[in-house]
């Protein structure tokens, strides 16, 4: 299994719009920050966790040919606003694409994307979407996938566990029933933000006692804003937790 990270920003990506700040300005490229998305390659072909507004430069930039199902964790913008770019995925594979995500999740996109799921004339290229919905674990690309619930404030969110490498990212509390579920990985992926607190999402340090729960063999946080320098950051992370970064890859062996 192969881990691609295609965007590890926050809502409003890095650099923010506006922002002069010493992150937004840095030339360090691990500064950049798209907004989230991570490709999981498995062996029957490839997952993906989220269509973000970047997500057609994130496929150009990696070179992605091929999509076997896309995995929603919620659906607020930034996690969703790439989805008509399926489309050439489509076109590759011949083929419509399975959207999983929870009720919530689904509905909405229904209602944001409503073109995609009613008549309209004839020529307009429209995604071809398949949505289901997720109650438990089921089968992607020959991989198994167990469904994390957890709370974003008081959004249900959905991670995702696929043998020992775990998505959890918009995460502000996990469910003791959620927690057992993330025992034993061998790499974690958390949404951690920045160190002040956040009414929805989880900070450095909610991040890390999370860490020092589940003790996963390795842990990268994602979903990053301008507040966390890569470089000074990560030099302060203790070992085996790290920010992430775009276009950052990970085997798992
Ligand atoms: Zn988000
Ligand atoms: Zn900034
Ligand atoms: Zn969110």
């Amino acid at each position: 299994m192969n881990i691609v990270f295609m965007g590890t920003g926050t809502s409003h990506g890095v650099p923010v719009i506006g922002c002069d700040c010493r992150v937004c300005k840095s030339t360090d490229p691990k500064n950049n920050r798209t907004r989230c998305s991570c490709l999981v390659q498995v062996l029957g072909g490839n997952l993906v966790i989220d269509t973000p507004p970047e997500f057609r430069v994130q496929a150009l930039r990696e070179n992605l040919r091929r999509i076997d199902a896309v995995l929603f964790t919620h659906a607020h913008a930034d996690h969703i606003f790439g989805l008509d770019d399926v489309r050439p995925f489509n076109e590759l594979s011949g083929k419509s694409i399975h959207c999983y995500g929870n009720t919530q999740t689904l509905g909405i996109l229904r209602q944001t994307f409503s073109y995609v799921f009613s008549p309209t004339q004839a020529g307009g290229g429209k995604p071809k979407l398949e949505l289901v919905e997720v109650n438990g674990p089921f089968e992607a690309a020959g991989a198994r996938i167990v469904p994390i619930p957890v709370w974003h404030g008081r959004v249900p969110v959905l991670g995702y566990r696929i043998g020992s490498f775990a998505y959890v990212t918009d995460c502000s509390r996990i469910p003791e029933e959620s927690m057992r579920l993330l025992e034993g990985l061998h790499t974690l992926v958390l949404g951690v933000i920045r160190h002040e607190p956040h009414e929805t999402h989880m900070n450095v340090e909610d991040g890390l006692s999370v860490v020092e729960r589940l003790r996963p063999g390795k842990t990268f946080f994602t979903h990053i804003t301008h507040r966390l320098d890569h470089e000074t950051t990560n030099a302060a992370l203790p070992d085996g937790v790290q920010l992430a970064y775009d276009g950052l890859q990970w085997d798992l062996v």
